[in-house]
């Protein structure tokens, strides 16, 4: 059988599991250790260093250490050393070469290429090729890029179970994502997802050094932060203590020599005690940020908690009594973590990765096949005329998707068309992201509306985007894989996230504006074309009112859409309805 493995990339530690016997088993790495910091650093004289090394050193050569490389998948961040650049998908390759490497050495298996990795369910398609390539350059078969909340659903085994709906809360060193998911018949589709990219235990961290930090100065008036080694000393302890505080009353935190610029020169000794209730108060409010996220996610998902069936707890934060606490006063259920929270959607990689690889291997095994559904993070459209976003695919649809639409020339004999691809919530083309475009050229003289130019979108299972443009009068296509460089950092979806709910109200106002504007020109050609056909057959008076009438829209419409005052607007409007009245028996047909 051939053997494979799951990995779990994260943006603080990565883990990898492979499966034995039929059950998936967490891969221990060569340090001993069941999961491995996200962090690389290259030494001075020339080494590279992976993991637990890596993190070691990190104070001392700061600026040659590298941590949450995640955040940066698919931009064009670099790690500069020594005049070399690295991208963020060559970093990631060191730490996705070390856990092949732990993997080949635990399977005794020299060729082990065959690989699952894990992405949070929100990347879009250029940081899931990013994470592709990553694999890629660390010489791993991706067979398949999937998202981490399916991936925890598959190690908790309910793509066997009857149909249901499950909340994934997942909380990790520097992340918060929340997924809902919807299992029926072994199909796992994720329907929603939302989070925050700066929430996780590290901010935990940072409450209990700030505390620290505070006696410091209060007892021995020395800024801890003010150097960077006792700094790095104190969080880490405060790392210590967090976790200490999941399974204990309180934790006493012990910093032997911590400075030597104490009261009178002397050396500080720093010893203070953090009682869980200190604890607690110090991150409520942190927790208490991610009841926004998971409210979204729910309404995105069209659904209430209390149709949920489960919920599972994944990533290390997880593990502390206040935040599952806190799941359970927002979903009302009992949330289950009976998989280590940091391995599981390393386990779950696992499963993905064996059920790929055997049916790879065998054309006879198709059972057990489990057919994966993502979502796609943000809408996908093109722009229109007007500057207006018309959209393809909606924010949430479930992934393989393609959808054609046929859309048509705004000019008259128009022999090429702009396709602008955007990513974003946003009515208007402008404020969303153009994350591609490209001419279609070739296309046959017509009057304004004849051609038939069909755009269709596709994305594949691992979120990978396609855009063709075909023009049906002469088969004319053009197509594009849109160019990494060009498409949104997930930093740029949350914030597109954020943008189109500040802006819905003044957006749809906006988009209203632009309607009716557009609406009052296509009345007038209207009118327009219609007497210049039938004019002479007209009522003189008739004729000569319409006529008055639609020179007074057409003055109104002279001024600029941006320009227009709310007056202007309203002028519009008015006149636009009373001309359409009057013109109503000659523009019907
Ligand atoms: P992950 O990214 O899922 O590996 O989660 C890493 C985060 O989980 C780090 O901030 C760890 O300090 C935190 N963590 C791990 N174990 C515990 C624990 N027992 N209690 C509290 N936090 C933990």
């Amino acid at each position: 059988m051939a053997k494979s493995i799951g990995i779990d990339l994260g943006t603080t530690n990565s883990c990898v599991a492979t499966i034995e016997g039929d059950k998936p088993v967490v891969i221990t790495n060569a340090e001993g250790k069941r999961t491995l910091p996200s962090v690389v650093a290259f030494t001075k004289d020339g080494e590279r260093l992976v993991g637990e090394p890596a993190v070691r050193q990190a104070v001392m050569n700061a600026d040659r250490t590298f941590a949450s490389v995640k955040r940066h998948m698919g931009s064009d961040w670099r790690a500069s050393i020594d005049g070399k650049d690295f991208t963020p998908q060559e970093i990631s390759a060191m730490i996705l070469r070390k856990l092949k490497n732990d993997a080949r050495d635990y399977l005794d298996d020299e060729k082990l290429v065959d690989a699952v990795i894990t992405v949070p369910a929100y990347f879009n398609d250029m940081q899931r090729q990013a994470t592709k390539d990553a694999g890629r350059i660390a010489g791993l078969n991706v067979l398949r890029i999937i998202n981490e909340p399916t991936a925890a659903a598959l190690a908790y085994g309910l793509d066997n179970e009857m149909q249901q709906k499950v909340m994934v809360y997942d909380l990790g060193g520097g992340t918060f994502d929340v997924s809902i998911i919807d299992i029926s018949e072994g199909v796992i589709e994720v329907m929603s997802t939302s989070g925050n990219n700066h929430l996780g235990g590290d901010d935990f961290d940072e409450c209990i050094a700030n505390h620290v930090a505070q006696v410091c100065k209060s007892d021995y008036k020395f800024d801890v932060k003010s150097d960077p080694e006792a700094w790095a000393r104190v969080l880490d302890a405060a790392e210590k203590a967090k976790i200490e505080l999941s399974a204990a009353k309180k934790a006493e935190i012990n910093l032997p020599f911590l400075s030597q610029t104490g009261n009178n020169g002397g050396p500080i000794n720093l010893v203070c005690e953090i009682t869980v209730e200190d604890f607690n108060k110090m991150i409520a409010p942190l927790i208490e940020q991610t009841a926004e996220p998971v409210e979204q996610a729910l309404y995105d998902a069209g659904i209430a908690a209390s149709e949920l069936d489960q919920v599972l707890l994944v990533g290390g934060s997880t593990r502390i009594p206040a935040v599952a606490a806190k799941v359970k006063e927002l979903t009302g259920k009992d949330p289950s973590s009976s998989i280590n929270p940091d391995e599981c959607v390393a386990q779950g990689a696992a499963i993905q990765a064996n059920t790929l690889s055997n049916a790879a291997n065998s054309l006879a095994v198709r059972g057990g096949e489990i057919l994966l559904l993502d979502v796609c993070p943000l809408s996908l459209a093109i722009e229109t005329v007007g500057g207006v976003a018309t959209r393809l695919i909606e924010r949430n649809t479930t992934l393989p998707t393609t959808y054609s639409q046929i859309f048509t020339t705004a000019a008259a004999f128009q022999t090429k068309v702009e396709i602008k691809v955007l990513q974003g919530e946003r009515p208007m083309a402008a404020d969303n992201k153009m994350i591609g475009n490209f001419m279609l050229t070739g296309i046959k003289r017509a009057p304004a509306g004849v051609p038939q130019i069909e755009v269709t979108f596709d994305i594949d299972a691992n979120g990978i985007m396609n855009v063709k443009a075909k023009d049906l009068g002469t088969g004319k296509e053009q197509s594009i894989t849109i160019e990494n460089d060009q498409r949104m950092s997930d930093a740029e979806i949350e914030a597109a996230i954020r943008d189109a709910e500040t802006y819905a109200e003044q957006d749809k106002a906006r988009k209203q504006n632009w309607e009716d504007y557009a609406e009052a020109q296509s009345l007038l050609s209207q009118v327009d074309t219609a007497i210049a056909k039938k004019g002479k057959t007209m009522d003189k008076t008739e004729k000569k009112n319409i006529k008055a009438q639609a020179n007074v829209l057409r003055n109104y419409l002279r001024k600029k859409q941006d320009k227009l005052t709310d007056g202007d607007r309203v002028n519009i409007k008015d006149s636009a309805a009373k001309l359409k009245e009057m013109a109503s028996s000659i523009i019907e047909d």
